[in-house]
């Protein structure tokens, strides 16, 4: 992969073009408008100076993955690129749109895949021009820290597909795991239940934010608490998760919990919002219940 379109200037879209760009793959990055494009590159800028001050990377390599990431307006920009990875807003609605409209700048031998966390892939691949070259790819929060990708092949995606995503997550310095379609696939399978079970277990007054934290930071010897982690995923985005595991197994143990729904209602959606089930307006979190 020489250059990759990433749609969505996100925590996630964000992550993934700094990864990108430090292998020296050039990046486009859009979102639903330039301004935001160039927000998300300007909080990748904000995180690579606090590594420079830290001595953790130099000021001019920063300068050099800076300079291969291009902000964009819209999708002409990409139609150049190898593979253009979708990682905008956990809704299955707003991603259809996104490839059919993304679709129509797919070079003839680029591939098309989606960051989402739950959604079918076999179904979001209708919408693209061609499901052979469409594939799921999971990254994990922070994508810069965290080792992990899933490749998640749809019914139609081609072997060549499945092995050019592998081949990439690699390039990345990633372990790759496969993952079949099937809601959450392997890791948010297991992890997103038990983050909304965390939050059932606080609306049912049984333990508080902190004790629920310390609870499986100690007990279970997690480095982070489920609470905190769901802020830090996004309780926007782990709504919209329970909702597509809830809606497409029609299991009720699925069901994303009251609390979370109010949470999401009253858009206190963690740390990207500043509150959660943690207000982070101070230098420590405080919890908020
Ligand atoms: P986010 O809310 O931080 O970012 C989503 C971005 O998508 C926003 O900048 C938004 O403006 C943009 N967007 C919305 N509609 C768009 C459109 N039509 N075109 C282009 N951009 C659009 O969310 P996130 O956490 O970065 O999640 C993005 C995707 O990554 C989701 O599918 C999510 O499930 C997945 N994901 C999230 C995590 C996590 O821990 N947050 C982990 C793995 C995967």
């Amino acid at each position: 992969m020489r250059t990759v379109g990433i749609i969505g200037a996100g925590i996630m879209g964000s992550g993934i073009a700094q990864t990108v760009a430090s292998k020296g793959m050039d990046v486009v990055l859009t979102d639903i408008g330039l301004e935001v494009a160039e927000k998300g590159k300007s909080g990748i800028a904000n995180g690579l100076s606090k590594l420079v001050a830290r001595e953790k990377m130099s000021r001019t390599d920063a300068d050099a993955l800076l300079a291969r990431i291009t902000p964009a307006a819209d999708y002409s920009a990409m139609s150049g690129c190898d593979l253009i990875i979708e990682a905008a807003t956990e809704r299955e609605d707003i991603k259809a749109k996104i490839f059919e409209a993304a679709g129509k700048v797919l070079g003839a031998n680029a591939i098309m895949a989606s960051n989402t966390s739950s959604i079918p892939i076999t179904r979001m691949a209708a919408n693209s021009p061609d499901p052979a070259r469409f594939c799921g790819l999971h990254f994990f929060n922070p994508v810069p820290v965290m080792g992990l990708v899933e490749v998640i092949p749809g019914l139609a995606t081609s072997q060549e597909t499945i092995q050019r995503m592998k081949a990439f997550g690699e390039t990345l310095g990633k372990t790759v795991v496969l993952a079949g379609d099937e809601p959450g696939f392997v890791v948010n399978r297991i992890l997103c239940p038990m983050l909304n079970e965390a939050i059932f277990v606080l609306g049912a007054g049984i333990g508080s934010v902190e004790d629920i934290d310390a609870g499986c930071r100690i007990g279970l010897n997690h480095p982070m608490g489920p609470l905190t982690l769901a802020d830090f995923v996004g309780l926007d985005t782990l709504y919209e998760i329970m909702k597509v595991f809830h809606s497409t197994t029609g299991d009720p143990k699925y069901r994303p919990a009251p609390l979370l729904q109010k949470y999401v209602e009253a858009g206190w959606y963690g740390r990207k919002t500043g509150r959660g089930f943690y207000d982070y307006s101070g230098e420590k979190p405080v919890p908020t219940r």
